[in-house]
């Protein structure tokens, strides 16, 4: 079954009104690959702005939300507010999530748990540090992270899964094509194992770690990634290039 190829940008904790006119401007006026589902990561704050001059084959996506549907939890935002607002996306378990904000594999699974039970469609981020890589744990880091998931959820239906490698993200060293395959196809053969085969042949593996306009031709042709996480370069005029990465 052919998986339709994914791209996603991370805005982060960057924009503001001015510059979120100008990103999409560049989204309106160039060719974007009409196979390619894409979508955008954008700060709460600017969800509902961005939403509304986005052209519409572009999706939004909220970057973060809690693990209740509303309640006393200071400065958190639920997936029921998202959807309120026409936010059908979010990206949970990003590396800046877990490692500045300290979010467990267990807080992550709760999370994405109640995301799919209130109909959001998730970007859930694994990956292993640059110590776990050197020291021959990469295999043992992303089947930890994805296990405390399918521990939880009953469905993989809305599920992206992004394979960023924590030495990768924002650092400017983009993992290469043939060690993302590598840990894709092995993250394959895992859920094919444990959560069911048709899963694994259907659900979407994207990569994220400097992923470029150069760097995304030859990632791209690799049978197992189905497209990117991107995040600084979503910000600029490339992120086109990264999507039309396989035309
Ligand atoms: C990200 O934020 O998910 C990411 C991959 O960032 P960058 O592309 O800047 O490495």
């Amino acid at each position: 079954m052919a998986r339709k190829f994914f791209v996603g940008g991370n805005w982060k904790m960057n924009g503001s009104k001015k510059e979120i006119d100008d990103i999409v401007s560049f989204l309106k006026n160039d060719f974007l690959d009409p196979t390619v589902e894409i979508v955008v990561g954008v700060p709460s704050i600017y969800l509902s702005y961005t939403k509304s001059i986005l052209p519409t084959n572009i999706n939004i996506c909220g970057q973060n939300c809690y693990k209740f549907a509303k309640g006393a939890y200071t400065g958190e935002i639920s997936p029921a507010m998202l959807l309120d607002n026409g936010i059908p996306w979010v990206i949970i378990g990003h590396s800046e999530r877990r490692n500045i904000f300290k979010e467990s594999d267990e807080l992550i699974a709760e999370k994405t748990f109640h995301a799919i039970e209130s109909g959001l469609k998730i970007i859930i981020c694994i990956g292993e540090k640059l110590e776990e890589r050197e020291s021959g744990k990469t295999e043992e880091v992303v089947f930890r992270q994805i296990k405390a998931i399918a521990d939880k959820i009953k469905s993989w239906n809305n599920i992206v899964i992004a394979y960023e490698p924590v030495w990768a993200i924002g650092t400017g060293k983009t993992a290469t094509p043939q060690q993302v395959q590598e840990v894709h196809d092995k993250l394959r053969t895992w859920l094919a194992e444990n959560v069911n085969p048709s899963t694994a042949e259907s659900l979407r593996i994207i990569y994220g770690g400097s992923v470029t306009a150069d760097n995304a031709i030859n990632l791209a042709k690799e049978k197992d990634i189905d497209g990117f996480l991107v995040g600084n370069a979503s910000l600029k005029p490339d992120f086109i290039k990264i999507i039309n990465a396989r035309k």
